[in-house]
């Protein structure tokens, strides 16, 4: 992932938000709210990665303890935090705090050592890699490109650009050649808004 160990979300392509888009896990017969929501369309990347997260901690996710986007800046530093953006999730926060060591056999609400390799999978660092941890947070490095050609099976594809058209070239190329390019500049204009 190519901005994995970037802190500066404005630098690969995403906006502060006032508010995320609407994130809520399905728990079985729950439904545990992140407020305030997540970045637009990362929301089926959060909710893939919380299907690996969520069966390896005891008693699954606590309602009232899981957040989201929020428009702040990492303690103690004028930086923004990934919360800001809306790419960031902290899960059962008052069993996960930061400065410890994760667990191997985690308690109840606890997230274990194991969710670092997850959160790789899904382009996410975890709080819990970091020298100074932060045990409940999880926060994505991919770009707005990456998250529009995240597949669904925790890899992501390179939309493919369009080679270079060439005269006289036979119907069916030239079928091909526009809808190559009609996707390209499709995603020209969504890359243009979501900067
Ligand atoms: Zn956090």
């Amino acid at each position: 992932m190519t901005n994995f160990g970037n802190y500066d979300p404005s630098s690969f392509g995403w906006k502060t938000l006032a508010t995320g888009e609407s994130f809520s896990y399905k728990q079985g017969m729950l439904s545990v709210p992140f407020p305030s929501g997540v970045a637009p369309g990362t929301a089926p990347i959060w909710e893939a990665f919380l299907n690996e997260l969520v069966p390896m901690i005891p008693g699954g996710l606590k309602i009232g303890t899981c957040w989201g986007q929020e428009p702040r800046n990492i303690a103690g530093t004028s930086t923004k935090s990934f919360h800001a953006y809306g790419l960031a999730l902290d899960v059962n926060a008052p069993y996960n705090g930061r400065g410890g060591a994760a667990p191997t056999t985690p308690g109840q609400y606890q997230i274990s050592k194991a969710a670092g390799s997850i959160a790789k999978k899904y382009g996410m660092e975890w709080g819990g890699d970091w020298s100074y941890t932060d045990l409940m947070h999880f926060e994505l490095h991919m770009s707005p490109d990456e998250v529009k050609a995240w597949k669904g099976d925790g890899t992501t594809s390179t939309p493919s650009t369009p080679s270079t058209a060439t005269s006289g070239t036979g119907l069916p190329g030239k079928v091909v050649l526009g809808v190559a390019g009609a996707i390209a500049v499709a995603a020209g204009i969504a890359y243009a808004v979501s900067n």
